[in-house]
């Protein structure tokens, strides 16, 4: 059996993004992965309660997550993150591709808080959690270190 990979829906082009917009990622791979029933997909946000569209969120400092009118959507954030993990331990995930710089997916950069497009180094809720429990989190920008790790 195939390695199964945790991917963030908006990957595959659904409209889950908060300003609506979808935007697929393009890797040769992704059809092969799709046709190999390798992808179990999730939106975070999404499975936590919120809109499509809904208002941008970022994380503070104190790690508290605060859309920009300042409403405290920690607790969805949190919701979202936990099916995460629970979607990996049911299926015995190991990898996760989840997208760049989101507040809930990003694995390296992430938005400071400011709501001015500035990114700082940090992780998304939901990445946070599941490289606590030792799964492996990728992005579009390093998808090759994940191919070369999977099983063939
Ligand atoms: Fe995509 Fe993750 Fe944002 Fe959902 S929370 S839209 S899956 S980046």
């Amino acid at each position: 059996m195939f390695d199964k990979i945790l991917i963030s829906r908006c990957f595959l082009g659904e409209n889950v993004r908060y300003n609506g917009e979808t935007i697929p990622l393009s890797h040769p791979l992704l059809s092969l992965w799709q046709q190999q029933n390798r992808f179990v997909a999730l939106c975070p946000e999404v499975f936590g309660g919120l809109t499509v569209p809904r208002e941008p969120a970022e994380q503070q400092p104190n790690n508290k997550i605060l859309t920009i009118s300042g409403k405290d959507v920690s607790a969805q954030f949190n919701l979202g993150a936990k099916q995460a993990l629970t979607l990996c331990q049911q299926h015995n995930i190991r990898f996760a591709l989840l997208k760049e710089s989101s507040p809930s997916c990003g694995s390296t950069l992430i938005y400071d808080g400011s709501f001015s497009n500035q990114k700082i180094t940090g992780q998304g809720l939901t990445c946070k959690m599941l490289i606590q429990a030792g799964i492996r989190v990728f992005s579009e920008d390093n998808i090759e270190q994940l191919v070369s790790l999977l099983d063939k």
